[in-house]
């Protein structure tokens, strides 16, 4: 029989520096291998599987707006470096024997189909993983956004905030030992304590839509299954 598992269709957000494993810089082999390796073994599962990718190890806007370049420039600079990340992601699966889908929000035809909302949601029924690319397509605007859009869009059920911590904690836990996990929190408490889970814009698009975050760790073996399972793993900000 299937397992049982608590979600069906995710929305994982990846930042780009999960992919940067202990390097500086860009993507690191062994920590991109190992990353779908988790996500091979969620799909095995059954479940439905988009993912957003971020673009923070290799661009970010706010990085070049810093040295006096136009923002909106910048932006789109962080944006299609998020598209390189998508390449060697989609990559890496098709090699591990998933069948990888990269569309894009802004279009450039050549290198990565344009994200189609129809066609997303045919490769997600069809048992295909969808890596969306370049965001929202919007300066402005995060990954973090863009995954709380898509997953409004494709009615996932969660959006999974994979990050270096275990979850959120009632202090950071590198600085105060006493520090404590979040099993559950609402939003209305996640905002009233500032806990800064996501950007304010994609943390309220998730709280306007119903849809619940949880915030676990990408670099913890076997926790992303653990969070598919429903097993008590990471954080899960509710409604
Ligand atoms: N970005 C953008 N609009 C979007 C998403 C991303 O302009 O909808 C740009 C922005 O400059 C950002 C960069 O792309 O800094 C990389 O994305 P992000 O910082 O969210 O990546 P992550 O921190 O997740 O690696």
């Amino acid at each position: 029989a299937p397992v049982q598992t608590a979600h069906h269709r995710i929305l994982l957000k990846l930042s780009g520096e999960a992919l940067m494993g202990d390097d500086a810089y860009g993507i690191n082999h062994a920590t991109i291998q190992r990353i779908v390796g988790e996500i091979a073994e969620v799909t095995r599962l059954g479940v439905e599987l988009a993912v957003v990718i971020g673009g923070g190890n290799i661009f970010r806007g706010v990085a070049g707006g810093s040295v006096g370049m136009d923002r909106a420039t910048a932006d789109y600079m962080g944006m299609l470096a998020t598209v390189m990340n998508a390449l060697a992601l989609a990559d890496t699966m098709n090699k591990a024997g998933l069948t990888a889908r990269v569309m894009s929000a802004i279009a450039i035809e050549q290198v990565v189909e344009p994200y189609v909302r129809p066609k997303a949601l045919q490769y997600l029924e069809e048992g295909k993983v969808v890596v969306f690319a370049a965001g929202t397509g919007n300066p402005f605007f995060t990954t973090d956004t863009a995954a709380a859009l898509r997953g409004a869009e494709i009615g996932a059920d969660v959006v999974l905030k994979a990050t270096k911590v275990d979850g959120v904690y009632t202090a950071d836990p590198k600085k105060d030992p006493t520090a404590t996990r979040y099993h559950r929190i609402s939003f209305d408490e996640a905002m009233a304590r500032n806990l800064g889970i996501m950007d304010a814009t994609a943390f309220a698009l998730c709280r306007d839509q119903k849809l619940p975050i949880k915030v676990f760790s990408i670099f913890k073996a076997g926790a992303l299954r653990r969070v598919v399972l429903g097993e008590d793993e990471g954080t899960l900000v509710h409604v």
